[in-house]
């Protein structure tokens, strides 16, 4: 043991440095766990929480070198190369599974691992050629969405297609990669579970999220809004793919309602965007039991302790000042230089009752003018 550790101190090698990793470490500064960093950005935003080893993700010996300094890894974002994964999985204990890792990489193993475990997806088809687009819009119909295989996230890598001309310049965009084409689904609503399983399989889940997009990201999230009935469908799924992986950490399901069942978009397996408000709003946060469950530490209860909504900030920050004269307000900015579409911060609202939170929520909206009163019109 190193002689700069304090006794009894856990530490935890992160594969990522952005704001899920700055996130984890926070919650994990009570815990007596350090987290430390592998990120290629010297401006890695976790680095004001924890020591950053500056490297690209695919240094397999700089993957090496976090793993020998720490007691167990882990990741903040599933596009790291998997080689490196394993490459960590291999001196120490690396949570979650490499295998759960790799199948979320890519859409089409993730769809296939999902139809194996009887859990229902928008009907897809595997796209190589021209040909194979033409063939999949003929079974699947319009309107359908073009996505790339690997590497998509937060709307990136995707094409909507709505009519014979949007398929060659969307062939023409995104023809280079492995892709698939996707049913659209007219959706009702969309919602996230975020789940939690322990070396012993204890689960736990949080109560689902409805969550609004724009463009593919993410804009507002709101806990407790849907029926028992519905939360249970999602947590059978949840409970079939953590047992399948032997999945240890917080794992996140993101579905679309039609008809007022569930079909699974896709799959994180981390800690998420719609869990932010259980920092301010929950028994235990999302980043509080994933190092939890990975540490081999008790899991914490996942209950709401009162109504939430998450504000995320996109590009830029509205002014705290005004914000943060709002009762029930709670601000987190990520110290991420503002750039047209990155994620540099979120806000929870919390309210004593569901009436007082829209109340409040409106407020905000229209503070903030712009879409956002539009926004929450869509939110329950
Ligand atoms: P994704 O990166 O696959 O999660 O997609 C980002 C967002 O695009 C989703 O949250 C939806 O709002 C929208 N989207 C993606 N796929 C579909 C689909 N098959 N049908 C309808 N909307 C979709």
């Amino acid at each position: 043991m190193d002689q700069d550790r304090s006794p009894g101190t856990q530490r935890i090698g992160i594969l990522g440095g952005g704001q899920l990793a700055r996130m984890l470490a926070l919650a994990g500064i009570p815990l007596g766990i350090e987290c430390i960093f592998l990120d290629p950005s010297v401006n890695a935003c976790a680095a004001s929480v924890g020591r950053l080893r500056q490297a690209g993700f695919a240094d397999l010996d700089a993957a090496r070198a976090l793993a020998g300094e720490v007691d167990i890894a882990t990741f903040d974002f599933e596009n790291v190369p998997a080689g490196s994964a394993r490459a960590m999985a291999a001196l120490r204990p690396f949570h979650p599974a490499v295998a759960a890792l790799e199948a979320c990489q890519d859409r089409l193993l993730e769809k296939r691992l999902l139809a194996g475990l009887a859990i229902q997806t928008p009907e897809y088809r595997l796209v190589a050629s021209r040909p194979d687009l033409l063939a999949a819009i003929d079974a699947l119909g319009f309107p359908a969405v073009l996505k790339t295989r690997r590497l998509g996230y937060d709307g990136k890598g995707q094409a909507i297609l709505q009519q014979p001309e949007d398929l060659e310049p969307a062939w023409q965009r995104l023809g280079d990669n492995e892709l698939i084409v996707e049913a659209f689904i007219p959706f009702e609503a969309e919602c996230s579970l975020l789940a939690v399983r322990d070396p012993r399989g204890q689960m736990r889940f949080w109560p689902l999220v409805h969550n609004v997009h724009e463009n593919g990201i993410l804009m507002l999230s709101r806990p407790g809004v849907f029926s028992v009935e519905l939360q249970v469908q999602a947590e059978q799924i949840a409970t079939r793919l953590l047992q399948h992986w032997h999945y240890i950490g917080v794992m996140t399901v993101e579905f679309f309602i039609r008809n007022g069942t569930l079909l699974v978009n896709e799959i994180a397996p981390r800690v998420h965007n719609s869990g932010h408000w259980t920092i301010d709003a929950a028994v235990t946060s999302q980043f509080e039991n994933h190092l939890r469950a990975i540490s081999g530490l008790p899991l914490g209860a996942t209950a709401m302790t009162q109504p939430a909504l998450m504000f995320n900030w996109i590009g830029q920050l509205p002014d705290k000042r005004q914000l943060l004269a709002i009762p029930g307000l709670h601000w987190h900015e990520y110290g991420k230089t503002a750039r047209p579409g990155r994620k540099i911060g979120h806000a929870t609202v919390t309210a004593p009752d569901q009436a007082e939170l829209l109340h409040r929520a409106l407020h905000i909206a229209r503070n903030l003018g712009g879409n956002w009163p539009k926004l929450l019109a869509q939110m329950r």
